[in-house]
């Protein structure tokens, strides 16, 4: 897996990437002004029924904005419902690795954690997928922890193309890669690239990326680029928060987002924000990083009206009742009854859909443990479609930038 050596810093990036793009914004600025914004500021984006600019956004993740939280979700919820109609898709998480060759402080797979690791057999991943489809899903994301012992060997590929078997949908979240290495992920059938930046703040990134090739933050920014080139039809960027002032993350993830949906135009774009969890090497965030419940309705609120064509993903990470709540606010993708351990459904009794055993090798616990129809039912109780499939892949090949992204 060749490793960019010179893409240590974002200013030797080839010309034109997020990454370059990236130094040239204000954020720290727009991050620090978003605190201290005032009411008829607020006042004036929410009358627009729109955020038209970085500065918008920035203004609606205000404390001041906080006060008027009914509106500002009541024009997410309508502009959610005009573009994506009322409609969740479903997926499930299948984690092929946890072995890894990078020190990430805050992760459970990180290399000097003491957990039995395992990369599965293409055999049980075929049977786990087939569990999963029996569940009803039919968008799969592959995840692995970054080893090059099975990517340049076919695994994944073939990993691919087993699941293709029994799901329509094949989203991968690897290491990042270049683009002619991701050609043959696409050629196999993947449809989406997963990848998040973790924090955008470079200084926090540098501490907490302490050995292996995740220490080139240039290079990870630019990976939905190299991914678009190799020919994903979906990608999918995010943060991870808790790792750096939410608000910060906020700005940059949404700005990553907006330059994508400009310069990947034919793909779909879609943004995550998972908060922290509990995982081994148990890493202690810093507790004034910490986003609210709250805030986090807020910040999806604001994306949407700064983005409304945007997919916004929301995972197990979230407790049942923050996801309840988000459903019919802007989230348009849902994971369900998810394990974090390579080949823990192993482990999953069919009809409850919950482990039988502790899951060592996981990489960090999940909170909304519900299994995938009773998840289905609350978005069906709140007079919403629990999608299973994508809609037809035919339907979102050709067009404009704008009836793409209505494809969702
Ligand atoms: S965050 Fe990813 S790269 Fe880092 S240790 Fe975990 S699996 Fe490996």
């Amino acid at each position: 897996m060749p490793r960019p050596t010179k893409y240590h810093l974002a200013s030797d990036a080839p010309a034109d990437t997020f990454a370059q793009e990236f130094e040239r914004l204000p954020i720290q600025e727009l991050a620090y002004r978003s605190r201290n914004v005032e009411a008829d500021r607020v006042q004036h984006i929410l009358g627009q029924g729109r955020a038209e600019s970085l500065e918008d956004f920035a203004a609606l993740l205000s404390p001041k904005a906080s006060e008027s939280l009914e509106l500002l979700a009541a024009q997410s919820q309508q502009l959610t419902q005009r573009f994506f109609g009322k409609a969740v898709r479903l997926f499930a998480p299948l984690y092929l690795s946890n072995e890894c060759v990078n020190i990430c402080t805050y992760c459970g797979f990180s290399r000097n954690n003491d957990i039995p690791r395992i990369t599965i057999p293409e055999s049980l991943v075929e049977e786990q997928v087939a569990k999963l489809a029996r569940q009803g899903f039919r968008s799969l994301l592959l995840v692995a922890g970054e080893h090059p012992k099975y990517v340049s060997n076919g695994y994944v590929e073939s990993c691919i193309r087993r699941s293709l078997e029994h799901m329509p949908g094949i989203s991968i979240e690897l290491g990042p890669m270049e683009a002619d290495e991701y050609k043959p992920l696409v050629q196999s059938g993947a449809e989406a690239l997963i990848v998040y930046q973790e924090t955008y703040h470079r200084p926090t990134y540098e501490s907490l990326h302490k050995a292996g090739p995740k220490k080139y933050y240039a290079w990870r920014q630019d990976t939905p680029e190299r991914g678009y080139a190799a020919g994903f039809r979906r990608l999918g960027i995010g943060a991870l928060f808790g790792l750096y002032d939410w608000r910060y993350e906020a700005v940059s993830v949404a700005a990553h987002a907006q330059y994508l949906l400009r310069k990947c135009w034919k793909s779909q774009v879609s943004i995550s924000l998972p908060r922290m969890r509990p995982a081994a090497g148990e890493f202690q965030p810093d507790p004034s990083f910490f986003i609210s419940d709250r805030e986090m309705v807020q910040l999806i609120c604001a994306l949407r009206l700064f983005l409304p064509h945007l997919g916004i993903t929301l995972s197990t990470r979230e407790p049942s009742h923050l996801r309840d709540g988000l459903v019919p606010l802007g989230i348009t993708l849902m994971s369900a009854g998810s394990s974090t351990e390579p080949g823990g459904y192993d482990h999953f009794d069919e009809t409850q859909w919950t482990s039988t055993e502790d899951q060592p090798g996981e990489q960090f616990q999940i909170a909304d443990e519900r299994a995938p129809r009773e998840i289905a039912s609350m978005i069906r109780a709140q007079g919403y479609e629990a999608v299973w499939k994508d809609h037809d892949q035919a339907l979102a090949i050709s067009s404009e930038p704008a009836q793409l992204a209505q494809i969702g």
